[in-house]
């Protein structure tokens, strides 16, 4: 069907997640079932009065399964039908839905049409669920303009209630349908009576910037999370891991780290071999400020880089991303050091 001037065109790319599961009724246990099903339990869709257009991974993936792989496919679907649609909402299990929004921002540069992440804690099928709601609301949001353009042009997580910019988003329930934070940025937008937008904390689009989609990710990453106790066998084993690039350790509090000799001496080893060190805090909020303490201060001095209040889910596809991107050592520590879609304050 050919689309009038004045309608709002959305695609929905289902790409997996427990938004659209059933029950299995043999083994009890949740399973996908195709996009069908998400608009046979949604006939509300049909009432929006836009153009809305789907297509479902086939088969669709648990979010566990997700990988850089996935994440090009989901920029192709986008990249393919980017003049075709004012936006796109996709359908996400939860799990690592921080993570492809994390790495969709980095991707689709010069983003100026909203993508808008959404998932369920309960399948969509079952009278409780919160999934209608997410997806309604996701859709309300894709759509929305703000003299004549996007309101939302950027990768964002819609869920309960609540819209967040995609790369500041943590998973933080396996049980609330309050499951996802924003904890160093504001909220892009609350919904309750009103659906109210935070205009000050969107950022918009340069002018006839041309959509570039970055497709390189190099997975040579780890992440080493500290703890009280961990001993230098394991740290080698981790800087020591053949092909090993790019190392983000997370970090106690404002980015602190024993100072024993010889945990200094094994990240010191493996700056010096061209490997890059990233310091992200395990806390759930805030930022690293590397040289407050004298256990952040050694760090610095040999060359770890701050990763200031990024999430953990940025940081790995940031770095991911950035070691595909540049081969150069310094291009990669530059690349970490900057905001590229609004993933660090300054
Ligand atoms: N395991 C599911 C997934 O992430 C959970 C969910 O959708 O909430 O794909």
């Amino acid at each position: 069907m050919k689309k009038t001037s004045k309608e709002t065109s959305l695609l929905i790319i289902y790409t997996g997640g427990t938004i659209g599961m059933v029950h299995d009724p043999e083994t009890g246990s949740l399973v996908p079932i195709d996009f069908r099903y998400i608009s046979e339990h949604v006939p509300e869709l049909k009432k929006f009065g836009y153009d809305l257009h789907s297509v479902s991974f086939d088969p669709v993936i648990d979010s566990s399964n997700i990988d850089p792989g996935v994440w090009v496919r989901m920029a192709d679907i986008i990249e393919e039908r980017y003049d075709d649609f004012d936006g796109f909402v996709v359908l996400h299990g939860t799990d690592t839905m921080a993570y492809s929004a994390s790495a969709l921002s980095f991707m689709l540069e010069n983003l100026n049409k909203p993508v808008i992440l959404t998932g369920s804690q309960l399948p969509i099928g079952l009278l409780r669920t919160d999934g209608k709601e997410n997806l309604i609301n996701a859709i309300e949001i894709a759509a929305a303009k703000e003299n004549g353009a996007a309101a939302v042009p950027e990768v964002c997580i819609y869920f309960d209630n609540k819209l967040s910019r995609g790369n500041r988003t943590t998973k933080l329930s396996a049980e609330h349908f309050d499951a996802f934070n924003s904890p160093n940025y504001p909220f892009i937008a609350e919904v309750g009576l009103h659906l109210k937008y935070n205009r000050n904390h969107i950022t918009l689009p340069q002018k006839n910037h041309k959509l570039i989609v970055n497709k390189v990710f190099n997975t040579n990453v780890a992440i080493l999370k500290l703890f009280p106790g961990i001993t230098r066998n394991l740290v080698q084993a981790i800087v020591n891991t053949k092909g090993l690039k790019g190392l983000i350790i997370e970090t106690f509090g404002s980015g602190n780290a024993p100072t024993y000799d010889w945990f200094l001496e094994e990240l010191l080893r493996f700056i010096k071999k061209g490997g890059i060190i990233l310091n992200v805090t395990q806390c759930h909020g805030g930022s690293v400020e590397m040289g407050l303490y004298e256990t952040s201060r050694q760090m610095l001095s040999a060359g770890v880089v701050s990763g200031k209040d990024i999430t953990s889910e940025a940081s790995v596809t940031k770095l991911m991303y950035l070691l595909g991107k540049y081969t150069s050592r310094e291009d990669v520590i530059k690349g970490l050091n900057r905001s590229l879609a609004g993933e660090i304050s300054f």
